[in-house]
């Protein structure tokens, strides 16, 4: 039952469990205990992935702390950390192949990243002496706990994959360490920057078919990756072998590029990823300058592949 009371009564004049919303209500909690339960830690719902993101900069570092974040990681996430340069943050960019830099008070992964498919050396970034933040949408725990790899934190876009359904806009945080867990619970109660029980209650619903989804989109993504390698007009597929997600690049540049995005049918032309229906989009529309001008990403639903195939066949024909 999904329960939006703001407010619960005392027992026998003592603050329960739920008291007031913005400190914990039972849907939140119960997908808190679940996602925890998947990546090994102490989860925390945040309104969105970006909230999320906001949430832990502010609990791990203050003015003249340097964040030190993967260069091809979700673009959205270098702009956020510029944005706070204004409170005297410092963003240094690396690649997550390599070492991550010395000089950094945070060092920031994501597995595989958002849209060119790299994944960190976690090991080079687990022996630095920072704390590590692994964002592991694309991911989800189903095929990787960055927590078992030197992480101290998972940061998820719940928006994507775990939610599932193009219908949910959350974040979530999981923590290796209580004592930081209950940090950013302090924080994320003072902040108000909370996740409401309607998008918990959806996470719920949707984290009982993570795996049968992730699975399935898994062999679909395998078997387009592998017709799309084989496919004159594609120059170059990325794909990490696990997943929903994918990019590739279009020969003939930009142009031929938006006449695929513009001419699946099946496929919709959208943002996001992570749902149970495909979308594709070039992404250089958002992030010029960071990917080829021909990147195309697709996010694999749940569509029989053949169906799919022809979509993207005459797509790439058009
Ligand atoms: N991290 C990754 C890898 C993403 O792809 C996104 C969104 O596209 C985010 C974080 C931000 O999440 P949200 O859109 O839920 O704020």
């Amino acid at each position: 039952m999904l329960d939006r009371s703001t407010i619960w009564p005392y027992q026998d004049g003592e603050p329960g469990e739920f008291y007031y919303q913005r400190y914990a209500h039972p849907a939140g909690v119960e997908a808190e205990r679940m996602l925890g339960e998947l990546e090994g830690g102490h989860a925390l719902l945040f309104p969105s992935g970006s909230a999320a993101t906001t949430a832990l900069l502010l609990m791990l570092l203050e003015p003249g702390k340097t964040v030190a974040l993967a260069d091809d990681a979700y673009y959205g996430t270098s702009v956020l950390v510029r944005l706070l340069e204004r409170w005297g943050l410092r963003l240094v960019e690396f690649a997550q192949t390599g070492v991550p830099p010395q000089d950094a008070d945070l060092v920031w992964v994501e597995a595989p990243s958002n849209p060119l498919l790299t994944m960190p050396d976690f090991e080079a970034a687990a022996a630095h002496p920072a704390p590590v933040v692994c964002d592991s949408t694309a991911a989800t725990p189903v095929y990787l706990r960055p927590l078992e790899r030197g992480a101290d934190f998972v940061l998820h876009s719940a928006t994507k994959f775990l939610g599932g359904h193009h219908d949910v806009l959350l974040g979530a945080v999981v923590s290796k360490q209580r004592e930081d867990h209950e940090r950013l619970l302090e924080l994320r109660s003072r902040t108000g920057i909370v996740a409401a029980p309607d998008a918990a209650w959806l996470l719920n619903r949707s984290l009982k078919t993570l795996s049968v989804r992730v699975e399935r989109q898994t062999a679909t993504a395998t078997e387009l990756a592998r017709r799309l390698e084989g496919h004159p007009a594609v120059e170059r597929v990325r794909y990490p072998g696990f997943g929903g997600l994918m990019s590739f690049d279009v020969t003939g540049g930009a142009d031929a590029a938006r006449r695929v995005e513009t001419s699946t049918k099946l496929i919709k032309n959208a943002t996001s990823l992570g749902g149970v229906e495909s979308v594709l989009e070039t992404r250089g529309r958002w992030e010029p300058g960071r990917v080829p001008e021909n990147l195309v990403r697709l996010s694999v639903g749940l569509e029989d592949v053949d169906t799919l195939w022809e979509d993207v066949e005459q797509g790439l024909d058009a």
